[in-house]
């Protein structure tokens, strides 16, 4: 704990051997401005709120002064980026330091579109004020339909241009993270590294993550096992609320089991597995439907860079490893039907469950309904004026569901109030987001960002105000499209 409040930073991934990262200060940058600055995080973090929204405070956020205690590094790191492996590293992110919070938490300062760094290849290490705003918009949506997340604590504008097809505003994000490893971090010391380095990483994961199985006999098993559970569970509470990540390469998935890099992330509107909203991601690798699989892919590969440290015996290594990747679908599996059956008001469990989710899935599919407002629908038992509502195979399955529904101890008052915490009234509508990005970025109108905020904030209120955010794009809006890398 501490006494005073401020920053209060400790540097242990700078105590990782020195091929972990290199240290440098972020370039200054001409003329910072705080746009949108958190303050409900930065009490949670114990951080001065009147202090950091100063003078000094705002320079801390551009990388234009270095808090006492921190020691800014850019971190190495590889990854197979749509199904390629490379060298990667913090390409235009700083981190600052670990800020130690009144609760005793550790997490990662890091500063995104702070310029460049050793790791930046052909890139000028900066960030543009729209994708910055649209990472603070979405992820703290994220967190508060309680999906595991970095947060966003600040934006700041550089005033400095960015150039893109057009010259942009410079922007600098503060994202804190749990940590910033990444199964990209492990394949790094995997390929590169010696099998010490690798030790030492899988160690201070160990320490800084997993405490309860660091003295587990075989404690690097036991880190891939937690690892798989993590990401299961995330990616089930993905599924569940629609979201889709778009570019989950390796170095994008997390070791602390967060979502992070929202770059062409987007959530699905009407349901249909084959949901791609990236622009780049035109084989559909990264399509609502096949998250599941492409986190087990890359698992996969997060087994194979620990492949060295398993066992002594590298075939004995394998199997162990394969055993430990298999569950990873059983983990996931069992955490998203168990999530639906709440969706629906289910307490209990019966083996035809599944097949009277799918069922309602595939309708929802076959007349393009929109997810998260059917299952709004159906929780306050509205079912206006939907294609899919006025059919007779919505009939029969919604007298299947109740039936269902009557075979539970439950009164039917639980079973609609676990339906109202478990379907949010909204989320990030992609024509939300865009309407508040463009008022801030082309009028420096930060008020329909703030309302948005305001209203994401509290998703499973189910009020009018949340309705009127809940409604559909107009068809000229859609197929919505997403870019990253700006
Ligand atoms: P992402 O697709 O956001 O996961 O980024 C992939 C890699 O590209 C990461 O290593 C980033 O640090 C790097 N990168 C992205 N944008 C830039 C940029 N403007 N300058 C330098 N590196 C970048
Ligand atoms: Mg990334
Ligand atoms: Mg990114």
């Amino acid at each position: 704990g501490q006494e005073k409040k401020g920053w209060n930073l400790d540097n242990s991934y700078s105590r990782l051997p020195e091929s972990f990262f290199s240290s440098l200060n972020p370039p200054p940058v001409r003329s910072p401005k705080l746009i949108i600055f958190n303050e409900p995080l930065a009490t949670s973090l114990g951080l001065n709120v009147q202090e950091l929204q100063n003078k000094d405070g705002i320079a801390v956020l551009a990388g234009n002064q270095i808090p006492e205690g921190a020691s800014p590094l850019a971190q190495a790191y590889g990854g197979h980026q749509f199904g390629h492996f490379t060298m990667l590293g913090d390409g235009r992110a700083i981190l600052l330091g670990e800020q130690i919070t009144p609760l005793d938490k550790r997490v990662d300062i890091q500063l995104k579109g702070s310029g460049r760094t050793p790791y930046s290849r052909g890139g000028d290490g900066r960030a543009t004020l729209g994708p910055m705003l649209r990472e603070y918009i979405i992820s703290e949506a994220m967190h508060a339909l309680g999906i595991p997340t970095t947060r966003s604590l600040a934006v700041v504008t550089t005033g400095e241009t960015v150039i893109r097809e057009t010259e942009l505003p410079g922007a600098i994000l503060t994202r804190v993270a749990s940590s910033h490893l990444r199964v990209g971090t492990f394949q790094y010391a995997a390929n590169w590294g010696t099998v010490g380095e690798l030790q030492a990483l899988a160690d201070y994961t160990l320490k800084r993550h997993f405490p309860e199985v660091e003295a587990d006999e075989s404690r690097y098993l036991s880190l891939l096992r937690e690892v798989i559970k993590r990401q299961a569970v995330l990616i089930a509470k993905w599924q569940l609320v629609g979201f889709v990540h778009g570019v989950m390469n390796t170095d994008n998935m997390t070791i602390s089991g967060e979502t992070i890099d929202y770059g062409p992330c987007a959530f699905m509107d009407t349901y249909d597995p084959a949901t791609v909203f990236s622009s780049i991601d035109v084989q559909g690798r990264y399509a609502y439907g096949k998250q599941p699989q492409m986190a087990g892919w890359n698992l996969a590969r997060f087994a194979e860079a620990l492949l060295p440290i398993l066992h002594e015996n590298q075939e004995q290594a394998v199997k162990l490893a394969q055993d430990e990747i298999s569950n990873f679908s059983k983990v996931f599996h069992s955490n998203w039907v168990n999530g639906m059956r709440e969706k629906l008001g289910i307490f209990n469990e019966e083996s035809q469950d599944e097949s009277l989710i799918e069922g309602l899935l595939s309708m929802m599919q076959k007349y393009r309904a929109d997810y998260t407002n059917t299952f709004r629908a159906l929780t306050f038992e509205r079912h206006e004026d939907t294609v899919l509502f006025g059919t007779p195979e919505f009939a029969h399955w919604h007298e299947l569901w109740q039936a269902r529904r009557n075979r539970q101890q439950e009164t039917e008052a639980s079973s609609h109030q676990l339906m109202q915490k478990s379907n949010p009234a909204l989320i990030p509508r992609n024509h939300r987001v865009e309407e508040a990005l463009e008022a801030a970025v082309k009028q420096g109108d930060y008020s329909v960002m703030e309302r948005l905020l305001d209203v994401l904030s509290r998703p499973y209120e189910h009020s009018p105000e949340q309705a009127d955010y809940s409604t559909l794009p107009a068809e000229s809006n859609r197929p919505y499209q997403t870019f990253c890398g700006t």
